[in-house]
């Protein structure tokens, strides 16, 4: 086996997804306490105390200026090199989530074991399974009172029409949870008296008829666990690690983050199942991780906090090949070599030192505006990869500089805020109102402060009775022409000059549609 191929192997890149609350914070720093980035643990600890006496403006202002450093978190585990890439937290539903899950193999799914699937879990859910995604079910806080274990499991099955296989079994819950049993490995696993953050310590047994269990547990515990395990033989399938991988079945854990428990049966599962880094898709061919050369895809874009420089970091998958700093690779967009002297290399605890990359990891690149979502950047070859996700604007406000001097700034910032791809912008053709569009709220006040602190322009954001945007094509341009000229008073033109057609309401949408029947209503337009 080549070193590229000995590190693919061993590489997962994954994140967590969850609906606010349910304790992706805390597994994500239990994860890195036992994957030995103890350091970094502290960090996301403090972050998440802090989280909660704070707005959820706020928590958005602190996420991006410690998103940088915590975006990828690296740890290692019985000879695996995880990457643990976070998504943003809020309960705001923004774009930059959606593409983060398009850069991993495989994700943990959180549910706080009172509440089951909730609204989050199931959009983000969805947003993995358009990628046949594997993912693991982590259901938390046993220690309190939790809705039943088969009650949860249907909820899985039912809300996300999953195949679920029950990984480790949970014996009492709330102040009677004793622990768990590992239905993988035939192992019972206590919850341990002892806080200390150590690793839960299994009891192999011979099945769950073992004695053993008998001296462990009291009576009517031992006596439900082989009621429970029974059933479960019954009602579930066996575990396919195929379907798994898939994105058919979700094997599902039980445990209580804030006290360490069942974590380690967790990551047990992920070193033994999550896969290591797949293939990405291009227009030409399918780019395979073990090829020697480099290629990677953008998916983020990071604005940085330093209000006096513009800089920004590109975040990109590496896809394929052995990269090492200073590599110059060709952008293929604008067909220029961009020399990555200075990437931000994400690596076990030592970030300072990391000199390489390899497929599966995540390379930071400062630039200046240059690098966009969707980008690929190669050794030579013209790759473009696609499924990089582009979403219709569902919330559209216009914006106005605060002092009307400062219009024409506003429109250049304007423009490069939607070439990053953080929100797309439009021109009205009447009027030459500026109008956002964006698919969660929170996105206009993160887009006002970075308009004023990285562009010094004040701005306001105002309602508009606009319920949504098409970008509007046609395949004779005769057609297109008298559309928009008898359209004018709704439409307007993206940052690249394409036509958009603003719609007031569903009807004056569908009206259109009906009235001009060579018209195309787009909901996005690609990438690139
Ligand atoms: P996030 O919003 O999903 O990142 O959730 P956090 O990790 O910040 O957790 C939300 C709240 O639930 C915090 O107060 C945590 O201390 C608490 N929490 C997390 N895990 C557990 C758990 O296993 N049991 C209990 N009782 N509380 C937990």
């Amino acid at each position: 086996m080549s070193m590229l191929e000995d590190r693919v192997a061993n590489r997962r890149t994954f994140a967590i997804i969850a609906h606010p609350d349910a304790g992706k914070t805390t597994l994500t720093e239990k994860l890195l306490l036992f994957g030995g980035a103890i350091q970094l643990a502290g960090a996301v600890k403090t972050r998440g105390e802090q989280r909660r006496a704070r707005s959820d403006w706020m928590k958005v202002e602190r996420e991006r200026g410690i998103s940088v450093a915590s975006s990828v978190m690296t740890f290692d585990y019985k000879g695996r090199t995880f990457n643990l890439l976070d998504t943003p937290g809020h309960e705001d539903f923004s774009e930059d989530t959606y593409r983060t899950l398009t850069a991993v193999d495989s994700a943990v799914m959180v549910l706080d074991g009172a509440k089951g699937i909730e609204t989050q879990t199931r959009k983000l859910f969805e947003v993995c399974r358009l990628r046949d995604m594997p993912i693991a079910t982590f259901i938390n806080k046993f220690d309190r009172e939790a809705l039943d274990p088969f009650e949860l499991l249907d909820d899985i099955e039912q809300t996300l029409a999953l195949d679920v296989v029950p990984a480790s079994w949970p014996i009492g819950m709330g102040r009677n949870f004793l622990g768990c049993y590992d239905l993988f490995r035939d192992q019972l696993v206590l919850v341990s008296k002892d806080k200390n953050n150590h690793l839960d310590e299994g009891i192999v047994c011979q099945g769950v008829e073992d004695p053993k269990i008998d001296e462990l547990l009291p009576e009517s515990y031992a006596a439900k666990l082989r009621e429970d395990v029974e059933m479960i033989r019954e009602l579930c399938p066996a575990f396919d690690l195929q379907a798994f991988l898939d994105g058919t079945m979700t094997p599902v854990y039980f445990g209580s983050a804030v006290n360490n428990f069942g974590v380690e049966t967790l990551l047990e599962g992920l070193t033994t199942m999550a896969p290591p880094p797949r293939s990405a898709p291009s227009a030409t061919r399918e780019i395979l991780p073990n090829e020697t050369k480099v290629a990677g895809f953008i998916f983020k874009i990071q604005a940085n906090m330093d209000p006096k420089h513009r800089d920004r970091i590109a975040f990109m998958r590496l896809v394929s090949g052995h990269f090492k700093r200073g590599a110059k690779l060709k952008h293929v967009r604008s067909a220029k070599t961009i020399n990555v002297h200075n990437p931000v290399l994400f690596l076990a605890q030592d970030r300072e030192l990391a000199e390489e990359a390899w497929p599966g990891d995540i390379i930071g690149i400062p630039n200046h505006g240059n690098l966009r979502i969707g980008d690929a950047l190669t050794e030579g070859e013209d790759i473009r990869f696609t499924g990089i996700p582009s979403f219709a604007p569902e919330l559209l406000q216009k914006v106005r500089p605060i002092d009307p001097m400062r219009a024409k700034h506003l429109g250049r910032a304007l423009i490069q805020i939607a070439e990053e791809g953080a929100a797309r912008t439009f021109k009205t053709r009447m009027g030459s109102d500026w109008v956002v569009g964006v698919v969660g709220a929170l996105q206009f006040e993160v887009l006002a402060d970075r308009i004023r602190t990285e562009y010094d322009i004040p701005v306001n954001f105002e309602q508009t009775e606009l319920y949504t945007a098409r970008w509007v094509e046609a395949d004779d341009h005769n057609d297109l022409k008298k559309f928009v000229d008898a359209n004018q008073a709704s439409l307007a033109e993206d940052h690249d000059d394409s036509p958009v057609f603003l719609a007031r309401n569903s009807w004056h949408l569908e009206r259109a549609e009906k009235d001009w029947p060579a018209i195309r209503f787009l909901k996005t337009k690609e990438q690139l």
